[in-house]
């Protein structure tokens, strides 16, 4: 497998994780692409995730941007309210059947926690999730749920006590304990193979809205829109589009309008976080940034490092959308379609009614819908209550 996407990706890690990711990359080209494990994985992802998901034509949506076509790819609907149990169940089969017992993973909001805990119960396996205290405090109950599905959360004191310090007891913890424990990474991020083997687990959601299009409309849709947080849904619904003539559009949060989480639109450099070169947020001290969204999974400094090879080729055109353009999103699908969307979904669906305005009538967008709003709702209200 390639290691670099262009110039960025690749493996910065200590010497010591690079026998620990080699022996996963092996297990990935071999295990992960043997008949019997595709056949499992397609196995659960129908029977138990949900999938396929639906693709379905929001008319009353279309009618409001008056012009293109908008079609969503339901990943909202599936167990777990998201897609990132796409790539959860299929890093949690992978480390079973390469002969692993033990799961750990990382997460900020949580989502990811949860996700990685369902796979753990499902397949078995022994599950921790180390999480920053000051994400403890304010995701109670995604700690609970986490803890309802038989992992344990580990608390992580150090530093900032949020994200960025719970990925370094993660890799900590990876490097020492490898031969037993497989680390479930979220996102289409982190270090070779990372990237590469998220991005193949959530191809499933490009590789199914093909065929459903294909079968509505004929063709190939015109434009492909998606929020992108690490990127892992956005990359998961394009690379199957890849040499197709279709546009592609990735956006990211704007934060309160300052592009405070915009890492390709905005103030981002390339450089090395958390095993990899790629688009990145620092500080004027050089220090990473502390990013800001209304959302908290497009919260993040970093982005998955195809995409900062998709953004210097031109092959996908990056975009914002801000808080408030993301609640009246929020707002609008709830009252025009009856589906709550999550709040990174919102940045998408938001940018797709000013692009399907532009494009005008007779041609079609995709939108990843991502995951449902469910866990969102009591943040609004507070947020609204306030204004
Ligand atoms: C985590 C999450 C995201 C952001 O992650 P990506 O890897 O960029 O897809 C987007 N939408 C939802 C619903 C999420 O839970």
């Amino acid at each position: 497998m390639k290691k670099y996407f262009g110039k960025f990706g690749g493996q910065f890690v200590p010497e010591t994780l690079v026998m620990a990711l080699q022996q996963l990359e092996h297990s990935y080209l071999t295990v992960g692409k043997s008949r019997k494990f595709r056949q499992e994985l397609g196995r659960l992802l129908r029977t138990y995730a949900g999938r396929p998901t639906p693709l379905y034509l929001a008319k009353k949506l279309t009618a409001r941007g008056g012009g293109a076509k908008i079609y969503l790819k339901r990943e909202d609907l599936l167990h777990t309210g998201a897609h990132k149990i796409n790539n959860a169940i299929g890093q949690a089969l992978l480390a079973k059947m390469s002969g692993k017992r033990r799961l750990i993973a990382e997460t900020g909001a949580g989502q990811h926690g949860v996700a990685t805990a369902t796979a753990a119960a499902l397949l078995g396996m022994e599950c921790d999730v180390y999480m920053g205290s000051v994400d403890i405090a304010r995701q109670a109950p995604n700690v609970y749920r986490m803890e309802l599905l038989g992992a344990r959360v580990i608390e992580v004191a150090s530093g900032s006590r949020t994200l960025k310090d719970a990925i370094n007891e993660a890799m900590r913890d990876y490097t020492a304990s490898f031969e037993t424990t497989h680390y479930l990474i979220g996102s289409a991020l982190g270090p070779h193979p990372y990237p590469a083997m998220v991005r193949d687990f959530q191809s499933v959601i490009g590789k199914e809205a093909k065929g459903q299009f294909a079968a509505a409309e004929g063709g190939v849709p015109d434009a492909l829109v998606a929020c992108v947080g690490g990127g892992s849904n956005a990359i998961g619904l394009f690379f199957p589009f890849l040499n197709e003539k279709v546009k592609m559009y990735g956006v990211e949060a704007g934060g309160d309008g300052n592009g405070h989480a915009a890492r390709l639109t905005g103030k981002g450099k390339p450089g090395v976080l958390h095993g990899m070169k790629t688009y990145l947020l620092e500080d004027r001290h050089g220090q990473i940034a502390d990013t800001h969204s209304v959302s908290a999974g497009l919260d993040y400094p970093a982005v998955g490092p195809q995409h900062s090879l998709f953004m210097e080729q031109g092959r996908v055109k990056y975009a914002e959308a801000d808080d408030s353009e993301a609640l009246s999103a929020f707002h609008l699908l709830s009252e025009l379609e009856g589906i709550v969307p999550a709040l990174e979904s919102a940045h998408a669906v938001a940018f797709a009614l000013k692009l399907a305005r532009g494009m005008g009538r007779g041609k079609s967008i995709i939108v990843n819908l991502s995951g449902r709003g469910d866990k969102d709702v009591d943040h609004v209200r507070k947020i609204e209550g306030e204004r």
